[in-house]
C-alpha cells in the first residue's frame, strides 16, 4: 500500500501539489497565526518535520511565542519568538493556519512582500496569501489535518513527533473529536495515528491536567460573573486586565473559557470578551449547529469559522462589551448588520501589533482596567 492511499480522494492530488511546492522553496519561515493554539502550534510543527526529511533550511517562528500550556511539546526545532536576528536570510515563508497577513505578526506581515509563500489554511474568508501556492480547504477540522495529507504525499509516516504534531492540531480544533467537524476522514485519520503508535491520551492529558492555581482561580471568579443576555440566548462574560492580575492569571489560562459559557442551557452564542488593553478588547465567539458566528464577528472586523470565531474592539471594556451584546443579537434576530459602522469596528480594524504587544505572558502589563 502506498502512503497516498491513505489520503482521501479529493485531497491527493492538492496535497502532492503542496509537495512540489515545498519542493522547490528553501531557506524558509514555518509560521501560524499570532498567539498560536494547538492547531497553529501543531502544524508548525508537522511542517519542520517534512521539512526536515526534505533536507531544507527553516526555522519556525511562532509571535509573541507558543502558550506555556503547550511547553511540553516536543517541537522539532527552536521556535523563534523575533525576526530581528534569524540563523539565515528567509528567502521563503510556509504560512499555516493563517489566512491573512495582519494575523502572522507585525514582523513576518513586514518582510511578506520579499518572501515567496505557500499558505496552507483552513479558515473560511479568502483564497489563500500564497504567492506559489495555496491550499485552503475550508471543510477541513484542522489545518493539521493537511499538514498530514502532505506528509503522506512525501512518503513520510506518520509515526513518532510527526504523528504527535498532527494529533495536537486536530485534538485542539475538534475539541478532542467532539465539535461538528470531527468528519469520518478526521476519525480514520486518528485511527491511522493511534495504529501507528501515537499516545492520544498522553497529549490530552498533557492539555487538560496541568492547570496552574491562577488558572483555577480566574475560571472560579468568571464563572460566578457570567450572565445570559437577550432572553438567554447570550452566554457573556467580561475579564479585565485588573482579574488576570488579581489571579495571577495569563490571558492563555482563558483558552477553552468561551465553551464553558456554551453549556448554559438556551444558550445560542458564547462571547467571551476580554481587556487586552484600555481601549482595546479581544472577542472569543462560540456556537453551535446553524448560528454562524463567523458572520457576527466579522461585522466587527474579525473572522474565524461558522462556529468558533474571533475579533478585536477598539473601545474599553464597558464599551465594547454593550456593542459585542447589540451586534450578536442583531444577527440572532435576523436582521442586517446597519451602516455606518459603529464605532470601534470596520475602518477601526485593529494591527498586527495589537495582539502581540498589548500583554500576553507578560504580567507588567496588568496594571489597570
Ligand atoms: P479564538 O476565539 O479561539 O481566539 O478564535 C476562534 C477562531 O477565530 C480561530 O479560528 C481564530 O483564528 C479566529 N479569530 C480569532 N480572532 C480573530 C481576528 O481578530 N480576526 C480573524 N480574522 N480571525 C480571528
Ligand atoms: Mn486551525
Amino acid at each position: 500500500m502506498q502512503p497516498t492511499d491513505f489520503i482521501p480522494a479529493p485531497y491527493v492530488q492538492d496535497a502532492l501539489r503542496m509537495v512540489e511546492a515545498l519542493k522547490g522553496m528553501d531557506r524558509i519561515v514555518v509560521a501560524g497565526h499570532v498567539n498560536p493554539d494547538g492547531d497553529a502550534a501543531g502544524s508548525v510543527a508537522a511542517a519542520g518535520h517534512i521539512l526536515r526529511a526534505m533536507g531544507k533550511e527553516f526555522m519556525l517562528y511562532a509571535a509573541p511565542g507558543l502558550p506555556r500550556y503547550l511547553g511540553f511539546f516536543p517541537m522539532p526545532a527552536v521556535v523563534h519568538t523575533s525576526l530581528a536576528h534569524t540563523p539565515f536570510t528567509p528567502q521563503c515563508a510556509l504560512l499555516l493556519d493563517c489566512g491573512e497577513p495582519e494575523r502572522l505578526g507585525s514582523e513576518l506581515a513586514a518582510l511578506l512582500p520579499q518572501l515567496d509563500t505557500v499558505n496552507i489554511d483552513h479558515h473560511l474568508g479568502g483564497d489563500g496569501m500564497g504567492s506559489l501556492g495555496n491550499w485552503v480547504v475550508t471543510e477541513a477540522a484542522a489545518t493539521a489535518q493537511l499538514m498530514a495529507y502532505v506528509a503522506m504525499a512525501a512518503d513520510l509516516p506518520l509515526t513518532g513527533d510527526l504523528g504527535l504534531s498532527v494529533a495536537l492540531g486536530l485534538l485542539t480544533d475538534t475539541g478532542g473529536f467532539c465539535h461538528g467537524n470531527t468528519s469520518a476522514d478526521v476519525l480514520a485519520l486518528a485511527s491511522h495515528l493511534v495504529a501507528n503508535g501515537c499516545h492520544l491520551h498522553w497529549l490530552r492529558e498533557k492539555m487538560d491536567n496541568d492547570w496552574s492555581l491562577g488558572r483555577w482561580r480566574l475560571w472560579g471568579q468568571l464563572m460566578e460573573r457570567a450572565v445570559v443576555e437577550h432572553h438567554g440566548q447570550i452566554g457573556f462574560c467580561p475579564v479585565s486586565l485588573k482579574d488576570l492580575g488579581r489571579c495571577q492569571a495569563l490571558k492563555e489560562d482563558l483558552e477553552g473559557f468561551v465553551e464553558q459559557l456554551r453549556r448554559l442551557r438556551g444558550v445560542k452564542v458564547a462571547a467571551l470578551l476580554r481587556e487586552e488593553s484600555p481601549r482595546l478588547c479581544k472577542f472569543s465567539l462560540r456556537s453551535y449547529g446553524s448560528i454562524d458566528v463567523r458572520a457576527m464577528a466579522a461585522d466587527m472586523g474579525g473572522g474565524g469559522h461558522f462556529n468558533a470565531a474571533g475579533g478585536t474592539l477598539r473601545l474599553p471594556l464597558k464599551k465594547a462589551g454593550e456593542e459585542l451584546l447589540r451586534r450578536i443579537a442583531l444577527r440572532l434576530d435576523g436582521r442586517a448588520p446597519e451602516i455606518p459602522e459603529a464605532p470601534g469596528t470596520g475602518e477601526e480594524r485593529h494591527t498586527p501589533d495589537d495582539e502581540t504587544a498589548a500583554g500576553n505572558n507578560d504580567q507588567s502589563q496588568v496594571t489597570t482596567s
